[in-house]
């Protein structure tokens, strides 16, 4: 493959025309791996990009306290967490820019990304670090009644849902986490799980079991939410008898998993069955010059301190890729 950066000349008249910009490092997302690669790459002297995509900061700017990164021994607020990452890539000189990737040419180098606002990035090397997003149950009314009474998100939501009751559906860590967190407003939240045995680690099943808030509906599934304007109900099935029974209920949190935001390379890159963008041990995906990091190529750990660290090694394998391929990394 030729690595040589492209001549403006050679790019089609709707290109030329765009606000145009060529850089040695773009960074596709600012959760933890995006700014923990943007941190290792300015500290290289290779002025990085980064676009922050829809959510700045990623899913852990929504949650409300990260107790398991090292370091912080008292937890720290997602939020507050990731302002500090941006600011710390920031110091060494990273950019970070409210926009999205809306298109992808990996057929050549230099990479094309072209944006939301309208920009067409030239990129020598590219980070792909778009995160994951919250899976659906897809049940009837879940569309619907989303943002009125359907959430994906307690931290930003939980407020709205003061002295009422709410269910939160899933048996993992975040079903958990944020299930207990709703406490704090709700009068009674009712985990539902499909299975009679939670997924989540023995802590935090403690520490929801002891939580007098807190009930569980076992080998239960929600097959409908029903409102009038916003939510007044669910529909729940015993996974066991088949039986149908509705549950008067004013909030449905919903936090089954998550799946990768890796649509914009389909087609393009090597994906994994379930859509993970396949990385080998040193964040390379299947094309030369594009590395991957975070939820978006991993679909096992997801953790915080493990996005960071895939971020940092995809920094430090672009690194090498330009010193051995263009030669013009400082
Ligand atoms: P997860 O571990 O994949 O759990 C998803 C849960 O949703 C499972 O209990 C699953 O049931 C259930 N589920 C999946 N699809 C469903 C459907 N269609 N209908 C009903 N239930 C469904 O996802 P997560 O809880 O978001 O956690 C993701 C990762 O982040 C994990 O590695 C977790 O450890 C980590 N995390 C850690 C913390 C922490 O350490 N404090 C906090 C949050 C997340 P089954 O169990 O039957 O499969």
């Amino acid at each position: 493959m030729n690595f040589n950066l492209t001549s403006p000349s050679s790019m089609s008249s709707s290109e030329m025309d765009s606000d145009q910009e060529t850089v040695q490092v773009l960074i596709l997302g600012s959760g933890p791996a995006g700014l923990s690669a943007a941190l290792y790459c300015a500290r290289a002297n290779l002025d990085p990009v980064v676009l922050s995509g829809l959510e700045l900061g990623g899913q852990v700017s929504l949650t409300y306290v990260v107790e398991n990164y090292p370091g912080f021994p008292d937890g720290i607020g997602g939020l507050e967490m990731v302002e500090l990452f941006q600011k710390q890539a920031e110091k060494f000189g990273a950019r970070v820019e409210i926009d999205t990737a809306t298109e992808v040419d990996l057929s050549k180098h230099p990479i094309r990304v072209k944006t939301q606002n309208g920009k067409l990035y030239l990129a020598d090397t590219l980070i792909i670090s778009t995160g994951a997003s919250a899976r659906h149950l897809e049940v009837p009314g879940e569309n619907e009644f989303t943002g009125r009474g359907v959430s994906y998100c307690a931290t930003c939501d939980g407020w709205f849902f003061k002295k009422k009751d709410v269910v939160v559906v899933g048996g993992g860590d975040s079903a958990l986490e944020e299930g207990i967190f709703l406490t704090r407003y709700a009068d009674s939240v009712t985990i539902v799980h499909r299975r009679d045995e939670l997924r989540a680690g023995p802590m935090l099943e403690e520490r929801a079991k002891s939580n007098p808030k807190v009930s569980f509906l076992w080998n239960t599934v929600v097959t409908k939410i029903t409102g009038n304007g916003s939510v007044d109900g669910i529909e729940l099935q015993d996974t066991e008898s088949g039986e149908l029974r509705n549950l008067p209920i004013e909030g449905v949190f919903i936090f089954i998993g998550h799946f990768p935001n890796s649509d914009l390379f389909k087609g393009q890159l090597e994906l994994d069955e379930k859509g993970y963008i396949k990385v080998d041990h040193r964040m390379r995906t299947n094309i030369p010059g594009v590395f991957a990091a975070g939820e978006v190529a991993d679909p096992h750990f997801r953790q915080v301190v493990t996005s960071a660290g895939m971020g940092a090694a995809a920094a430090m394998q672009a690194g090498h890729f330009l010193d051995e391929n263009i030669g013009y990394s400082n």
